[in-house]
């Protein structure tokens, strides 16, 4: 019969329940009342019939206005609602009492009709009071049991039947008012509980859609709920707000390698890293995969979050205790801020991941803050995109020829495939350009067959001994079909596919390795050489370069200019030449300009070289010129 302090949430619902009917329950409770002093005010004194009523009406209006007061406010905590529920059941018993007592005190004054109207006044208003109570049981309960036992010690002893019958008659009505509350309080309680669990098990669904199951961080629906609603705080407050999006490196290999269960437990612990390295004003979110998102209100300066950055690279590039052996990986990051090149949601995130992409392109491993230039090579990148998605392959795209020349003889012998591309709306838009948008957006492969086509058409019709070498990007070796189409294409030309190298650049090679040296496998099986272009600039170990069965390393240009003068690059030329002769690779050194260059090369002992001392790429037709005039003197 108590105020159920257990379930908060049958508190609240009485609460919400009870701060519209007691202002009811007083009103009634007031007009009869008043009523009943009406009609006695010729009978009974004054201070019954005027000062009584008057206290009794402040008491109940201060009661009434402030559960009134209570309809617009939040709802409190359950403590306070029991708090408050308990106060109202004890008054209930005083006002109640003191209503009795008080209409009782009228009786013997005015006649039968004014008697009879006091019997009738306690009725109806017990009755109204105990209806309007419904969902405070003790308080119900107390009201009924104080006026009846007053009503019915009072009426008994008149003797009068009249009065003795209304007085059991009032009883048994309240008695049966006090079934139907029971009945009603357990519906009501049962139906609270019911709206409860219901609201439990949507809240548990709610988290569920929200929350990554894996890793029990935020997913990537709550992520874009969340950035919506830092973003419009930031644009309330003024404050600069920051997404970041991180990538990790190297994560595919260890699920190749050491399996999901592993892989799974390693995305646990990079979660773990993340959270503990946030504080307040920031959110972590896993996206999907290896990818996860971050926010950061609050943000003060660049300085700030490269430092913020470069501790989260930190420590994800600690080992990982997963199995016996411990695992090494490391996490790309791009961060974009609003408001200042960024103005939406949308567009921070997207500039934050332009800003990954930059990094795991350029810098893998680190953070990349996306800044005004990124912004101009985004927007240049998207009207390529889409002058790349409108363009006629065959038609738009060719290829150039670069000789490689063997110092040694003078003569050449390879040309490297060029791809080049006459938009008719860009107008010639360089591979550094396209190459990598292809890439981004899936294109790559379209591209890559009809260029090998043209580029082994025009090889074909060279004298036998002048190779062929040709650019594949890391999405032509990334999946078994890409490479079969690429061996079909090749199988299907006149050309000699042991004359044939196939470049790979080091930056593909170590976005996932065990898949390009499956490829590699693939085209040394069918006699092609494969060579890894842009040496040195990627971060592939020995024992990586070891795994791979390349057959010539290609030094990049980077390491070349000015090699005569540098010797920071004539050291490391130096010993990658030494690298690839103990690994016993042929080496190619690109970008070869002047003779100075030449000749710090020969002093290295270089043999193979290619750059534009010797020519630039030039069409097909050239190549056939090229090679009848040149097979070739050295120049001086
Ligand atoms: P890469 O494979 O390293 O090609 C050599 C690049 O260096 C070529 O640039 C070439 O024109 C340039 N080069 C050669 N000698 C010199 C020199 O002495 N000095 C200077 N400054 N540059 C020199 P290009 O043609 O602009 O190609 C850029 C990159 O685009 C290539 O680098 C290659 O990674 C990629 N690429 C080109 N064609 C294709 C293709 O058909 N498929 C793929 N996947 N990538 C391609
Ligand atoms: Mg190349
Ligand atoms: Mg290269």
């Amino acid at each position: 019969m108590s105020v159920p302090r257990d379930n908060p949430k049958l508190l609240q619902a009485q609460y919400r329940v009870l701060s519209r009917q007691i202002p009811m329950m007083y009103f009634i409770l007031l007009v009869n009342s008043w009523a009943l002093a009406w009609t006695h005010y010729s009978y009974a004194p004054g201070w019954l019939t005027l000062t009584v009523p008057v206290v009794l009406t402040l008491v109940c209006s201060v009661r009434s206005w402030v559960w009134h007061q209570r309809q617009s406010r939040a709802i409190p905590e359950p403590q306070v609602i029991y708090e408050a529920l308990t106060r109202t059941t004890r008054m209930t018993g005083f006002i109640s009492a003191g209503f009795a007592v008080w209409a009782l005190s009228l009786f013997r004054y005015g006649g039968a009709y004014e008697q009879a109207h006091v019997a009738f006044y306690m009725g109806i208003t017990v009755i109204g009071c105990i209806f309007c109570l419904m969902q405070l049981r003790s308080a119900a309960l107390i009201t009924a049991a104080v006026v009846n036992v007053v009503f019915v010690g009072f009426f008994a002893s008149t003797h009068i039947t009249t009065f003795v019958a209304t007085a059991v008659n009032v009883v048994l009505v309240t008695g049966a008012m006090l079934v139907i509350l029971q009945n009603h309080y357990g519906d009501f309680t049962r139906l609270v509980n019911a709206q409860a669990e219901t609201e439990k098990l949507s809240d548990e669904n709610l988290r569920l859609a929200n929350q990554d199951s894996l890793t029990g961080l935020p997913n990537r629906r709550q992520f874009f709920t969340a950035l919506d609603k830092a973003l419009a705080q930031a644009q309330q407050t003024g404050q600069r707000l920051a997404v970041g999006i991180l990538d990790l490196d190297g994560f595919k290999p260890v699920n190749d390698v050491y399996g999901h269960s592993v892989g799974d437990r390693l995305l646990v612990q990079v979660g773990q890293r993340l959270t503990a390295s946030m504080d307040a004003t920031m959110q972590v979110a896993r996206l999907g995969g290896d990818e996860f998102a971050l926010i950061f209100t609050h943000v003060r300066d660049n300085e700030q979050l490269q430092a913020f950055g470069d501790s989260i690279c930190a420590e994800l590039k600690k080992p990982f205790t997963l199995i016996d052996v411990p695992v090494q990986i490391s996490a790309s990051l791009g961060i974009a801020t609003y408001p200042d090149l960024a103005s939406s949601a949308a567009s921070v995130y997207e500039y934050a991941d332009y800003a990954l992409y930059q990094s795991k392109r350029n810098h893998p491993g680190v953070l990349s803050l996306f800044c005004a230039a990124h912004h101009q090579q985004l927007q240049r990148d998207t009207l390529t995109e889409q002058a790349l998605r409108r363009a006629k392959l065959d038609f738009e795209f060719s290829v150039l020829f670069q000789p490689i020349v063997d110092l040694h003889s003078g003569r050449t012998v390879a040309f490297e495939a060029l791809a080049r591309w006459a938009s008719p709306d860009l107008g010639s838009v360089p591979p550094s350009q396209f190459i990598p948008i292809a890439e981004r957006i899936g294109f790559i492969n379209r591209l890559t067959l009809p260029l090998l086509r043209k580029a082994l058409r025009a090889a074909e019709q060279w004298p036998p001994e002048v190779r062929l070498s040709f650019n594949l990007s890391a999405h032509d070796c990334g999946s078994q079909e890409n490479v079969q189409q690429i061996i079909d294409t090749i199988l299907a030309s006149q050309f000699d596919p042991a004359q044939l190298d196939l470049e790979i650049t080091e930056t593909a090679v170590m976005q996932d390795i065990v898949q390009v040296q499956r490829a590699i496998g693939l085209f040394r099986r069918m006699g092609c050489g494969v060579s890894l272009d842009d040496f040195g600039t990627g971060y592939s170990s020995l024992s990586q370069l070891h795994a791979l069965a390349l057959t010539k390393l290609k030094v990049d240009r980077s390491f070349v200019t000015g090699i005569h003068e540098n010797p920071a690059s004539y050291k490391i030329v130096k010993s990658l030449v030494a690298l690839s002769q103990d690994m016993g690779l042929d080496c190619i050194i690109e970008g070869v300009e002047t003779t100075d260059e030449m000749n710090a090369l020969l002093s290295l002992g270089c043999r193979t070289v290619q750059g534009y001392l010797f020519s630039r790429p030039m069409p097909f037709a050239q190549t056939l010129e090229w090679l009848e005039k040149n097979q070739s003197p050295l120049p001086s």
